[in-house]
């Protein structure tokens, strides 16, 4: 859903949420100078280099160069949309946001947000039942024997579905809540032609599902018994809020956990993963009642650029594994796998062996192809031929889905030293299985250059300098500005900013940070912005500092022409026209760059 917002609207939005107040809700800010700092949620660290200031209201790491204001780091800390944001915002400050939307959008959201509210009481409802009544007593005496002790049932809010049919329908009459809404819920299910309802949920332990802000939008019951007649899982359908494939158990309490690790360990299961995360592993997520889908590779994309696959141990297990790569491959994310050995799943293994013992298998989690090259040679039997080639060709295309020349070779020659072939051998036979392979679409592609990230300087010490005093001491800006070549500024963004102050000028509009950042959409140049917005320059007379930045400012500019100058006027392929011309401008230059500037009168008006 997207709306207009006008640019009064947003100032106001704004203005009513302090950005001092609205990040400290999400870190802990420190006050150091005229800025407040804390550890940047974008990047990894051990000491603050996030910044924010709170009278420009901006924020910059000095770390990852992000920065921006308080809408901007919404978006970014909860990887939102501009207009998600700002509806937030709206939200907190009180602002009512009269949006043109159509009614059947606002019916949706009304809906949407009826669910939320369903879903959450029955969750605090099912928690109660677990932690208190008598008849939860068999619930909770079987998570006892599983090692889930009353704290965590806390942690993960979990719940128990008493064993009656109508439990659930009886307590939405009793709330008030339509049952209509509780069928759209999920949690209830309708008798075919009847006003009759009964419910989902019988006699299950309660895991709630939460995306990934932490609202509750489904759930999934646990049995208590063994018996195999029933299924041990049941999970909520889809519905308005909730959609399999693109939901992690686990994610709300994980993220932060996955930056800060700088990995996301990926496991099957809700048991699994609470195991996984009370053994020291709070960046744990498991798929919610689907395989892992690309859905899932994405989001979790956003966080990590590593993942660990810690699965059963089984036969099903293990398969479950390999399928999840097509994904992740695609996604550009590098895999490892954390092997649980046989018979155990993560939960057995760490009850059985204790945290440390498992702390060392993540550590020690094998490069997927790795793992993939030792599973298919201890289940084909690599001393006949056959074998040798089944090998390879399944090696073979799970590497194509890397799409890397240079992998292919290093995996070529790691097969052929675990077959006893030669390395030439080996990356000759992948070739031929991907001609067969890529016939009729593009060949494997090699690895590209430029395709890393987009690098990106900050400005010259002394181009950030002015960049400072221009947004810290407008008192100065008038008089800077009327010295000022900006052809003496190198830097593409610093040299934006500044042309767009004197336009400003001009146009007699007040200068701040947050209003300029809104002119950029350049995330290069609102990072010069924001750098130079939460850092001021060290000085003790306004005046001598100014002068000193404007003299070394115009040096610099003449010295890197005299360079060029040099340049031409020792080469061969010049003609002697040019020479001379060079050299008188090189004389005029070295005059200009003796003379005093700025001149013995200025002042700061
Ligand atoms: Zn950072």
């Amino acid at each position: 859903m997207a709306a207009y917002i006008s640019p009064e609207l947003r100032e106001k939005i704004k203005s009513a949420n302090d950005i001092v107040d609205v990040i400290g809700e999400y870190l802990r800010l420190k006050k150091v100078g005229s800025n407040y700092a804390a550890l940047c949620p974008f990047h990894r660290e051990k000491t603050p280099s996030f910044m924010v200031n709170p009278r420009l209201q901006i924020f910059h790491c000095f770390g990852c160069h992000k920065g921006g204001d308080v809408v901007t780091f919404i978006m970014e800390y909860e990887n939102i949309s501009f207009f998600e944001a700002i509806k937030r915002l709206a939200a907190r400050a009180g602002i009512p946001l009269e949006l043109n939307t159509s009614p059947e959008s606002n019916r949706l959201r009304e809906k949407r947000e009826q669910l939320l509210d369903v879903h959450q009481k029955l969750t605090e409802y099912w928690h109660n039942i677990l932690l208190k009544a008598s008849e939860a007593e068999p619930a909770r005496e079987y998570l006892r024997k599983r090692g889930i002790d009353s704290q965590v049932i806390r942690i993960f809010k979990l719940g128990y579905a008493p064993d009656r049919p109508d439990d659930t329908v009886r307590w939405g009459r009793a709330n008030s809540i339509p049952l209509q809404l509780l069928e759209e819920a999920g949690v209830i299910i309708r008798r075919e032609n009847t006003q009759e309802w009964y419910d989902r949920f019988r006699g299950r332990v309660i895991f709630p599902i939460c995306n990934e802000q932490g609202w509750v939008i489904a759930f999934s019951g646990r049995v208590l018994t063994t018996d195999n007649a029933v299924a041990k899982y049941l999970n909520s359908p889809e519905t308005l809020i909730f959609r399999k494939g693109r939901v992690f158990y686990g994610l709300d309490k994980a993220r932060r956990a996955i930056m800060d690790a700088g990995f996301a360990i990926v496991c099957e299961g809700q048991i699994d993963l609470i195991r996984i995360h009370l053994a020291g592993f709070p960046n744990v997520v498991a798929p919610q009642g689907t395989a892992f889908t690309s859905e899932h590779a994405q989001i979790l994309k956003r966080y990590t650029d590593t993942v660990v696959l810690c699965f059963d141990s089984d036969e099903a297990g293990q398969r479950a594994m390999v399928r999840a790569l097509d994904a992740l491959l695609a996604a550009e994310l590098n895999v490892k796998v954390a092997v649980i050995p046989p018979p155990d799943d993560p939960d057995s293994f760490i009850l059985a062996y204790g945290a440390a013992a498992f702390q060392k298998i993540v550590n020690n989690a094998m490069e997927f192809f790795d793992y993939y090259l030792n599973r298919l040679c201890s289940t084909n039997d690599i001393a006949s031929d056959r074998g040798k080639r089944s090998v390879i060709q399944q090696m073979a295309e799970a590497v194509s889905k890397a799409r890397s020349v240079t992998l292919v070779e290093s995996i070529a020659t790691k097969t052929a030293a675990r077959l006893g072939l030669t390395p030439l051998s080996v990356y000759t036979d992948f070739m031929k299985i991907y001609k067969t392979m890529f016939t009729d679409k593009p060949s494997l592609d090699a690895e590209e250059p430029g395709q890393e990230a987009k690098t990106f300087n900050m400005p010259p010490r002394e181009e950030m300098w002015l960049l400072q005093l221009l947004l810290h001491r407008p008192e100065v800006t008038n008089t800077v500005l009327s010295y000022l070549d900006i052809s003496w500024i190198n830097s593409v963004e610093a040299r934006a900013i500044i042309e767009e102050i004197q336009r400003r000028i001009q146009l007699g509009v007040v200068i701040d940070a947050g209003s300029l950042l809104d002119c950029f959409e350049d995330e290069s140049i609102r990072s010069v912005i924001t750098a130079a917005g939460t850092e001021q320059p060290i000085f003790s007379d306004l005046k001598a500092f100014t002068k000193d930045l404007l003299r070394r400012l115009r040096v610099r500019h003449i010295e890197k022409q005299l360079v060029e100058l040099r340049r031409i006027i020792v080469s061969d392929a010049v003609g002697e026209e040019e020479r001379h011309n060079a050299f008188k401008r090189f004389q005029e230059l070295q005059i200009e760059k003796r003379e005093p500037f700025p001149p013995a009168t200025f002042e700061i008006k």
